[in-house]
C-alpha cells in the first residue's frame, strides 16, 4: 500500500530530522518581545529548506514596532486535488532561554541524548517544523503526491500574541473555508488528546484607594488592604457560586476565578495602606459572557465602596472570548482520530483547555482548526527537550492525513 511506503520513508529520514533540528535550533529566534533578536535569520534558513521541497513559496514579512521584519513562510505542495488544502502550521519564535544555570548543556547548541534532543525550541515549536516538513518531504521522496495540497506555514510571533504572525496573514486570503487546519502547539505525552475548543480567558486589575494612616490609630485613615480583601473574598465566592456550569469537553470541566498577583503595598508594618492593588485570572467556559460577570463584579464593588468608604477600580487588562469549538464531526478531526487509532492503536480523547491559542484564528472564521501534537510538558522550560521518537510518529501521523482519502 502506498502509505507504507511513505511511512517507511519517515523512519528513515529519522537521522536527517535530527541534524535538521539541530541546525535550526543553532539559528536563535527568540521573540523580540522578549528582547531577542527577532525569527528573520532563522526564516531565511527555513526558505530555502522551503524551497527544496515546495512547488511554491511565498514569505510575508510584517514590520513591527521597533522596525523588526517578522517574516512568515507559506509553502505549498501540490495535491492530487489542489483546490483544497491541508495546513500545518508552526512558529519559528521561542521564548528566552531563562535561567541558563539551570540548564545542563547550551540551549542553542542542541544536545541529543537517550533519544531526546534538548535545546531551547526543539519542541516548541521546532517539532511542528520537523514534522510538517519531513511528512511533506517523504511522500515526494516516495514519488507519490498528497490527495490535497500540503501548506506549510511557519510564522512568527506566536509567543508574544501572534499580531506579527500568524494575524497578519489571515487577511492575506491564503486560507479557505474547505481546508484542514492542524497547529501542532501543544499536546499530551502520547498524543491521545486533540484540542478543539478553548475557555474565554480574562485578566482583571483590582485597584482599591482609601487613605494611609498609622497603624496604632486606623480610624484617622481607611485600610485599602482590609477592603481589597473582602472584595476579593466576595467576588471569589459569589462567582463560583453563580457561575458553575460544567461542561465536559474541557479540563477542568468548570470555569475558574482566581485571584493572582498581589502588588507590594507599604514598606512598613505600622502603615495601614491607603491602596490595594491585585489582580484575577479567570478562564470561562465559552457558554458564559463576560460581560455579565463583569456586571456582576461592579454591583459587589458599589456595596464594598460604600461599607468601607474606599473607591474600587477594576480594569481589564486582556480579555478575549472564547472562540466556537471545533465540531468533534469535522472532516479534521475524525480524519486525525483515524489516523491515531490506526497508527498508535490509541482511543484519542477531543476535548478543551483552559488557555487560548491561535486556533481561534480559524475558529473565528469558520474553518475548523485543532491543536495536536505529542509533546512532554517542557514547553518554556529550562532544559527542554523533544523526543526523536515524536519526531518520527508525529510525521507519519501528518502524512496519513495528507495520503488519507
Ligand atoms: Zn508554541
Amino acid at each position: 500500500m502506498s502509505l507504507e511506503k511513505v511511512l517507511k520513508k519517515i523512519e528513515e529520514l529519522q537521522d536527517d530530522m535530527v541534524k535538521f533540528t539541530v541546525e535550526m535550533i543553532k539559528i536563535k529566534a527568540v521573540n523580540p518581545a522578549f528582547d531577542g533578536e527577532g525569527e528573520e535569520e532563522r526564516a531565511e534558513f527555513l526558505e530555502k529548506k522551503l524551497k527544496e521541497i515546495c512547488d511554491e513559496v511565498k514569505r510575508y514579512d510584517a514590520v513591527d514596532d521597533k522596525g523588526l521584519r517578522r517574516p512568515n513562510l507559506v509553502g505549498i505542495i501540490y495535491g492530487e486535488n489542489r483546490d483544497r488544502t491541508l495546513w500545518i502550521i508552526g512558529h519559528m519564535d521561542t521564548v528566552p532561554e531563562g535561567e541558563l544555570s539551570l540548564w545542563e548543556h547550551d540551549p542553542y547548541d542542541p544536545m541529543v541524548k537517550e533519544g531526546k534532543i534538548y535545546g531551547r525550541g526543539t519542541l516548541d515549536d521546532g517539532q511542528a517544523i520537523v514534522t510538517s516538513y519531513f511528512a511533506a518531504k517523504a511522500i515526494l521522496e516516495s514519488n507519490m503526491r498528497p490527495k490535497m495540497n500540503i501548506g506549510l506555514v511557519y510564522v512568527s510571533d506566536e509567543e508574544a500574541g501572534s499580531k506579527y504572525g500568524l494575524y497578519y496573514l489571515m487577511d492575506k486570503n491564503i486560507f479557505k473555508k474547505n481546508d484542514l487546519v492542524v497547529i501542532p502547539d501543544a499536546g499530551n505525552e502520547d498524543g491521545s488528546f486533540i484540542e478543539i475548543a478553548e475557555k474565554s480567558a480574562m485578566w482583571i486589575k483590582i485597584t482599591t484607594i482609601g487613605k494611609q494612616t498609622h497603624a496604632s490609630m486606623p480610624e484617622t485613615g481607611i485600610n485599602a488592604h482590609r477592603a481589597g480583601m473582602k472584595y476579593a473574598l466576595w467576588v471569589d465566592e459569589f462567582l463560583h457560586r453563580k457561575y458553575d456550569k460544567k461542561n465536559e469537553l474541557f479540563s477542568p470541566p468548570e470555569s475558574t476565578f482566581e485571584m493572582t498577583k498581589k502588588e507590594a503595598n507599604v514598606g512598613n508594618i505600622n502603615t495601614i495602606p491607603g491602596k490595594d492593588v491585585f489582580y484575577f485570572d479567570f478562564r470561562v467556559l465559552p457558554e458564559y459572557d463576560l460581560d455579565e460577570i463583569l456586571q456582576d463584579m461592579r454591583k459587589i464593588a458599589d456595596i464594598v465602596e460604600s461599607e468601607f468608604g474606599v473607591k474600587i477600580e477594576i480594569e481589564i487588562v486582556s480579555k478575549s472570548k472564547a472562540a466556537p469549538p471545533t465540531p468533534i464531526e469535522s472532516e479534521v478531526v475524525q480524519k486525525l482520530i483515524r489516523a491515531l487509532k490506526e497508527l498508535r492503536n490509541i482511543e484519542p480523547k477531543a476535548g478543551g483547555i483552559g488557555g487560548g491559542t491561535v486556533a481561534a484564528a480559524f475558529r473565528e472564521i469558520g474553518i475548523p482548526a485543532v491543536v495536536w501534537m505529542t509533546a512532554d510538558d517542557v514547553e518554556h522550560q529550562p532544559n527542554e527537550f523533544c523526543r526523536i521518537k515524536n519526531l518520527v510518529e508525529d510525521a507519519k501521523v501528518f502524512a496519513y492525513l495528507a495520503m488519507a482519502p
